[in-house]
């Protein structure tokens, strides 16, 4: 993997540092106690992988895509970071991500953006661009995502790629580098279901370092998985969101999730359509909740606890001068914007309005959940309206990038489990579709094992 990293990453750029170093001893480790004759640490002990540069990893640089955190090494693991380290899996490096995980194409990098090895022209999705590119252009059978809006499912649409958002709660969020921390969720992605639950397995679980962390078992990922496999879906109930079509929906995009659902009659599955009406107002929530957490959070960056500094050494400046010279040089247009939407919404005489707002559209959708999932077992749609878009094609038009988003921000939402499998091709431009599958809190085995026999 590191030889092919070197042959194709100059040309898809997934990787923001490659830790060939630790990764080599990582694998020797495996090895070596594979010679002693010790049982390997899990089912992945020895198996590469590629984790997204939000996540902390000791000794290792940890940017974010940001300019902010250039340099910068953190002094410890986050609890994934330690959790694949147990398992014996084989940490490869970094992957490139937007900046703070805002965005839905790694246009964001402060680091220049990564290329869909489907395409070279076209953009990996996001703001996990980096981790699903690397596993579509085989330089990591396995990464790593965080998905706030969509970041895991989405760039797994467009790369042809599994992409898994576990339950909020359910994997870690320690040494995960915070963008709006009721959405943030880390979770697998990997080229089969199988391999995402393997992978599911080891990452997540209760954490007492994560004030949020589920204290109860994790769902049994794996074992629905290879239930699956056996392709009989018999007696399982299957809700279509009647929301998710229509107009800004790609004609290809529409076709594919038609044959989706008939493939998924055909296994035995009972298919219901079902009515979400909140959902039309997940995007506005989101885009008010999200950025007013993440001005709250990234005040950190305050030029004197992290990586960049500017003006440090000039005695004329002020504490404030140097901060906002830092924060200049340091953000990025797209965290400045939403560093300025977050405070403006949490800015008192707009807080109710527009912050309280969100919060209540928010219940409304995970109402329209609990009624769903009163009815069907899980819940299907396109991951993304739309395949893999030109980079450059909308950086320019925020609102435009914002729509990539439109399917997957209700289970962040409402703190669900969601994930994308791949679903062929659109037939007009011969790029990878993806199949949204949403199941209750707590329940992720229910989608596991739907994906797995789709697949
Ligand atoms: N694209 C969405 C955003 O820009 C979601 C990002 C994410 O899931 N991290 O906020």
């Amino acid at each position: 993997h590191l030889d092919r990293i070197a042959q194709v990453d100059t040309a898809v750029h997934a990787f923001l540092h490659v830790d060939t170093e630790g990764a080599l001893a990582a694998a020797r480790k495996v090895d070596a106690d594979r010679v002693a004759g010790q049982q390997p640490a899990s089912a992945l002990a020895g198996v590469p992988l590629a984790l997204k540069d939000v996540l902390t990893t000791e000794g290792v640089p940890t940017t974010c895509g940001s300019k902010m955190l250039e340099g910068w090494i953190p002094p410890y693991d986050a609890t994934v970071t330690r959790r694949l380290r147990e398992a014996g899996v084989v940490i490869l490096g970094k992957t490139n991500m937007d900046e703070f995980a805002m965005g839905s194409s790694t246009e964001n990098s402060a680091y220049g953006p990564t290329h869909n090895p489907w395409d070279l022209d076209r953009i990996p999705g996001g703001s996990g661009g980096g981790s699903s590119a690397a596993l579509a252009a085989f330089e990591s059978p396995l990464s790593i995502g965080t998905d706030t809006g969509g970041s895991i499912r989405q760039p797994g649409s467009v790369t042809g790629t599994v992409g898994v958002k576990p339950t909020y709660g359910t994997v870690s969020r320690y040494g995960l580098v915070a963008f709006s921390s009721s959405l943030d969720q880390a979770g697998p992605c990997a080229r089969t279901v199988l391999d995402a639950a393997l992978l599911h397995e080891v990452i997540g679980g209760h954490d007492p370092l994560d004030s949020t962390s589920i204290d109860r078992p994790l769902p049994p990922v794996v074992a629905a998985a290879r239930q699956g496999a056996d392709g009989d879906l018999s007696g399982v109930r299957i809700g279509v969101v009647r929301e998710f079509a229509g107009e800004g929906y790609q004609a290809g995009v529409l076709a594919s999730f038609t044959a989706a659902v008939d493939q998924l009659r055909a296994l035995g599955a009972e298919i219901v359509e079902v009515s979400c009406p909140s959902f039309t107002y997940a995007l506005s929530a989101y885009y008010l909740i999200a950025p007013s957490e993440a001005s709250s959070n990234l005040a950190r960056f305050d030029a004197m606890r992290y990586g960049l500094r500017v003006g440090g050494d000039d005695p004329s400046l002020s504490a404030e001068d140097v901060m906002s010279l830092t924060r200049e040089a340091g953000f990025g247009a797209e965290v400045k914007r939403r560093i300025m939407i977050g405070t403006y919404a949490l800015s008192s005489g707009y807080y109710d309005a527009y912050y309280g707002s969100a919060q209540k559209v928010r219940t409304l959708i995970t109402r329209d959940f609990d009624a769903a999932f009163e009815q069907v077992d899980v819940l299907v749609s396109p991951t993304t309206p739309t395949t893999a878009f030109k980079i450059g094609e909308r950086v320019d038009d925020p609102m435009a990038m914002y729509l990539s988003d439109l399917c997957t921000i209700p289970s962040n939402l409402a703190g669900n489990a969601s994930l994308s499998v791949p679903s062929g091709l659109a037939e007009e431009d011969g790029l990878p579709v993806g199949l949204q599958i949403m199941a209750p809190a707590m329940e992720d085995h229910r989608m596991y094992r739907v994906a797995a026999a789709y697949e």
